[in-house]
């Protein structure tokens, strides 16, 4: 299912429900991009990085309900939180690329995961800083740093400054929100990406 689920990656606007979703494309960059013929330094070809960035993924509530299971849903789309040390990937060590759930958009690589001692699974860099954006939530009496992704908007989890090194820094995910494609197979796309782009 996930091969077919990223060779769709943004194509999804453009598929199966297409009728009444909606895409919409900036013009403005995230400076986060690469340009041209360059690689971004997670080593997304630079084609890849643009074209994705530039795409918006909207979906209607029904249509979000019937692409995903209910705790996906609920976690994604209504900022839900897991419980700890039951879900999917929070001791995963698998070799991969995580996508979003919502987009099939790469968000983390599982060389950046380490174990937070949390329950949930914890990178200390995402994959491209232009696909993961941040708001300040102020629920429950916090103040956090929430984050979700840049192209479909889904709730991913809570960003801390109190990672490991390099950066310090502790993206704090729910699995819910995320899947993940095994190494060689994020290659093989990335190798089709690279050369054709996502759909537009
Ligand atoms: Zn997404």
């Amino acid at each position: 299912m996930l091969p077919a689920a990223a060779a769709l990656l943004l194509a999804t606007a453009a598929l199966p429900g297409a009728t009444s979703t909606m895409k919409s494309t900036s013009a403005a960059p995230s400076p986060a991009v690469c340009a041209l013929g360059k690689m971004s330094a997670c080593g997304l070809p630079s084609s890849v990085v643009i074209d994705m960035s530039k795409v918006r993924i909207q979906r209607t509530d029904a249509e979000w309900r019937s692409r995903l299971t209910a705790d996906q849903y609920r976690v994604a789309r209504k900022q839900g939180t897991e419980p700890p040390f039951e879900n999917q990937y929070w001791d995963s060590h698998g070799d991969g690329v995580f996508f979003c759930v919502g987009c099939d958009t790469p968000l983390f690589d599982s060389k950046h995961k380490f174990n937070s001692g949390t329950g949930w699974p914890s990178y200390w860099q995402p994959l491209e800083p232009a696909f993961v954006a941040e708001t300040v939530d102020t629920s429950h009496g916090m103040s956090r740093t929430e984050v979700h992704c840049a192209v479909c908007g889904s709730h991913l989890g809570h960003l801390f400054n109190d990672g490991p090194q390099p950066t310090g820094q502790r993206y704090c995910i729910n699995s819910a929100s995320l899947k993940i494609m095994p190494r060689g197979e994020y290659e093989a796309w990335l190798l089709k990406g690279g050369t054709t782009g996502p759909a537009r």
